[in-house]
Formats: structure tokens, C-alpha cells, sequence
């Protein structure tokens, strides 16, 4: 079964991926991730697409898919989940090219809760776990006593930006799974075990 995870930052797609696995076994193609595994195998891709990186260059579809592809061949779980992958209506040619979507799990939030979500999020430095400001107001991590600070792209233009960029790219994604009868929506304000509880409900093996 082949499910696309979508959903604008801030959503829970990450916190969702981490209690899913205590559920399912799944495959996860993350492409950030596939990418830098690809580079760490010192493979002759992994150094033609560390050869773009170190330049600032986007790694193009090609080599993308190429990843993807490897991925898909190697995997042995009964679940592949694509997080963050396709963002865009070109992308998602290329991934029907490859395989069959069976399930996109869209998690629907509103613009400005969103937007809140992001400004009230803080990482630790130590431990790298994930909070939010309300209740942390000391900046200090409860799991580490590391110190929490807030991403320096998380500044209200930047998530602005971001999340025209999605607007504009995403949401003819939407409507296309949703015409091909794939498409479930997932409210995405309530609270992540809720979130968890609706997502188990549609994924059926
Ligand atoms: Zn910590």
C-alpha cells in the first residue's frame, strides 16, 4: 500500500510519522533523508548530488526519482509513506510513472493556526526534541535541561512565504487526488492521538 502524507507545515506530519511507527511497518520516503543516505553510501550518485549541494544547487527531479526508485525496489514493508513528496503537480506525474497511490492522507489545518503552531515552536539544542513556548517559558528542555531556541527561519515573513509557496503549489495536488477518489481528509487542529486515531481508521490492511 502506497500512501502520500500532505499537509502544510506545522500540520503534525512529523509527529505523526513517529507514533505510526508504533503502529505500522512502514517503509518512509522522506526525500531530505533518502538524499543524504545516498550521499553517506559514497555511491557515484551520492557524490554527483553532494557535488550539487555543496554548490547551493537544488538536486533535480531526475536524480530524485532516481532515489525514490532505488527506495521503492529495495523495500520489503508492506507500507511505503511518502512524507513531504510530491509537493508539486510535475512531481506527482513523475511518482504515478512509478507507482500506484492507493491512500493521500491530507492533514487540513487552517493558515493561521498553522502559523501559530510554527511561532510558538521551540527545539532543543541538546536533544533536538520538539516543543512548544507555552509552558516552556524558562527555555529550558524538561527531558534535557538543554536550552530551547526557536528556528531562524520560523520568522513571520518567512513562514508567510512558505506557506504562499505551498498554496500555490499543493493545493492543485489536493484536487487531483481528490477527483481520483484517494484523497481523505484529516482535521489536523485536533491533538496529535486524535490526529493518530483518524489516521489509524482510514489505513486498512
Ligand atoms: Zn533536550
Amino acid at each position: 500500500m502506497n500512501i502520500v502524507l500532505l499537509g502544510i507545515q506545522g500540520s503534525g506530519k512529523g509527529t505523526l510519522v513517529q507514533d505510526l511507527e508504533n503502529h505500522f511497518d512502514f517503509s518512509l520516503v522522506s526525500v531530505g533523508l533518502l538524499l543524504r543516505e545516498e550521499i553517506a553510501s559514497h555511491s557515484a550518485l551520492g557524490n554527483k548530488i553532494k557535488e550539487l549541494v555543496d554548490k547551493g544547487l537544488l538536486v533535480d527531479l531526475d536524480i530524485v526519482m532516481n532515489v525514490i526508485n532505488k527506495k521503492l525496489s529495495t523495500s520489503k514493508k508492506p507500507i511505503i509513506i511518502f512524507d513531504g513528496f510530491p509537493r508539486n503537480a510535475e512531481q506527482a506525474d513523475k511518482l504515478d510513472e512509478i507507482c500506484n497511490i492507493d491512500l493521500v492522507i491530507y492533514l487540513n489545518l487552517r493558515k493561521e493556526i498553522a502559523i501559530d503552531r510554527v511561532l510558538n515552536r521551540l527545539t532543543c539544542k541538546d536533544c533536538g526534541d520538539i516543543t512548544t513556548l507555552k509552558g516552556n517559558e524558562d527555555y529550558t528542555c524538561k527531558l534535557c535541561g538543554g536550552k530551547l531556541y526557536r528556528r531562524s527561519d520560523d520568522t513571520v515573513d518567512a513562514i508567510h512565504t512558505r506557506f504562499e509557496q505551498y498554496e500555490e503549489e499543493t493545493y492543485p495536488l489536493i484536487e487531483r487526488y481528490r477527483r481520483r477518489g484517494v484523497l481523505v481528509e484529516i482535521d489536523a487542529s485536533k491533538t496529535p492521538s486524535e490526529v493518530l486515531v483518524d489516521v489509524m481508521k482510514v489505513i486498512k490492511l
